[in-house]
């Protein structure tokens, strides 16, 4: 699988913090190896940091990450740089393109993205091109991208593990 993180840009403390919780571990259930933080936030990174330890699975997770510095990084070192933005491109039109990157830094807004952020990505990707939200848009992606494999991916090491069940809930501890 092409190996896959998340960047997370405009997080706001008080108000993105469940927003934020959730790219995070959408991310990680669907296949992505970490999320990189550009803001200070201890609170998300110790709540997605305690699901990973609980559920398997080893996942990355960063804050104080300084945008610029992470896309530059991440592109000197072979990967392809995505931006999820309403006004991309139609994702149906160039996933098949992106399938060919080594490994793929994709970008996800809060609020209002910088502009810079359109010049720096190596594509500008639209989950449609109406506006919704970036956990949509990151599951959408990150699907598209595997083509449903990662609904098979494995969490090692966990201490809990759900029991897929018709009815009501059914866990083991390990
Ligand atoms: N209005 C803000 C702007 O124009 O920069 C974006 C707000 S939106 C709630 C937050 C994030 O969701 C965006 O930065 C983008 O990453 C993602 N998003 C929203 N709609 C999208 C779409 N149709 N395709 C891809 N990503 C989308």
């Amino acid at each position: 699988m092409i190996e896959t993180y998340i960047l997370r840009i405009g997080h706001r403390h008080d108000r993105d913090q469940r927003v934020t919780t959730h790219v995070g571990l959408t991310g990680r259930a669907l296949g992505a190896k970490g999320m990189y933080l550009a803001a200070d936030d201890r609170g998300v990174v110790e709540s997605i940091k305690s699901v990973a330890r609980r559920f398997g699975g080893d996942y990355h997770i960063e804050d104080g990450v300084q945008w610029r510095q992470c896309i530059r990084e991440f592109q000197e070192s072979g990967g392809t740089v995505v931006h999820l933005t309403m006004y991309g491109l139609r994702i149906q039109d160039v996933i098949g393109g992106i399938r060919a990157a080594s490994k793929v830094l994709v970008i996800v807004g809060a609020e209002k993205v910088p502009g810079e952020i359109y010049g720096l990505a190596d594509y500008n990707v639209g989950v449609t091109n109406q506006p919704h939200s970036e956990i949509a848009g990151l599951a959408v992606f990150l699907d598209q991208l595997y083509e449903g494999k990662e609904l098979e991916c494995e969490f090692p090491d966990a201490d809990i593990r759900v029991i897929p069940c018709e009815r009501g809930k059914n866990t083991v501890e390990l």
